[in-house]
């Protein structure tokens, strides 16, 4: 008896960011897992299941998920924003690759969610309105060297540029290497955005420049937007700060 398997995107914190086909399947699952921060923001419903787990073991969730829909459960493993960005589905493809046999027969399905940074772009207008690439500054499971050659690249491409997991206690300096790896390809008048727990009640959104932009002001639940050449502050009215990036682009020699 196989079962299926949902991946479910959670959106990056308030309830009106989920979608309704992640909350409709959310409620047709006999089992969730996930992140217990993240299984906490979905409504409980009498007789189904719920497996919180701490947050490093992503495969070994995963397994487990599996285990469960092979023997005949619909199990949704959930994830914060968007669950095939830095998140879960991997882990479940992986697990799957990699695992027993008969779980290539349960039926898996990626429900997608509202990425942070789309809430973050949106906030302060449009910067993602251009080519941009997006880069997790974690080097807990890449290393240090090939996050630094993508940035270099991604820099010199003149791509606007998102960071996830730009800092945390753990990995206190890279994102300071970052910004000054950047800041060789950049004017230092760039726009930056630093977008902290957006949706969530904590959300502070900070428009900044390269000159001024302090990694002590991110942590894990920041992720970082710098502009390209081509993204522009725009005053409105008395204080009202707007970033976009134009829909054109020029070439700019790195
Ligand atoms: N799948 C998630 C990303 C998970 S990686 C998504 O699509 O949004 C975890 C990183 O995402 C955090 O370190 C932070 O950089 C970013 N992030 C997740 N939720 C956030 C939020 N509400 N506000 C700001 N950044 C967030």
């Amino acid at each position: 008896m196989t079962g299926r398997l949902a991946i479910v995107g959670l959106g990056p914190g308030a309830a009106e960011l989920i979608t309704p086909l992640a909350a409709e399947t959310l409620a047709s699952a006999t089992d969730l897992i996930g992140y217990a921060p993240y299984l906490a923001r979905v409504p409980e419903r009498a007789g189904q299941r719920r497996y919180g787990s701490d947050n490093r073991e992503e495969l070994v969730r995963a397994r487990q998920a599996l285990g469960l829909a092979v023997s005949g459960k619909f199990v949704a493993v959930v994830s914060s924003g968007d669950p095939g960005v830095f998140a879960m589905a991997s882990a479940v493809f992986e697990a799957m690759e990699t695992g027993n046999s008969s779980w290539k027969d349960i039926e898996v399905t990626v429900v997608p969610g509202v990425s942070a940074m789309l809430v973050a772009a949106a906030r302060v207008g449009a910067p993602l309105g251009h080519d941009f690439c997006v880069i997790s500054l974690s080097d807990n499971l890449k290393p240090w060297h090939l996050v630094l050659r993508r940035l270099e690249a991604a820099a010199a491409g003149d791509f606007v540029i998102v960071l996830y997991n730009p800092s945390s206690n753990a990995r206190p300096w890279q994102l300071g290497d970052a910004l000054r790896l950047i800041a060789r390809h950049r004017a230092s008048a760039t726009p930056v955005i630093f977008a902290h727990a957006v949706s969530q009640k904590d959300e502070r959104i900070d428009i900044t420049t390269l000159r001024d932009a302090d990694p002590v002001n991110a942590d894990m639940r920041t992720l970082i937007i710098i502009g390209s050449s081509a993204t522009r502050l725009v005053i409105c009215g008395k204080d009202r700060r707007i970033v976009y990036t134009p829909r054109h682009a020029e070439l700019v020699e790195p």
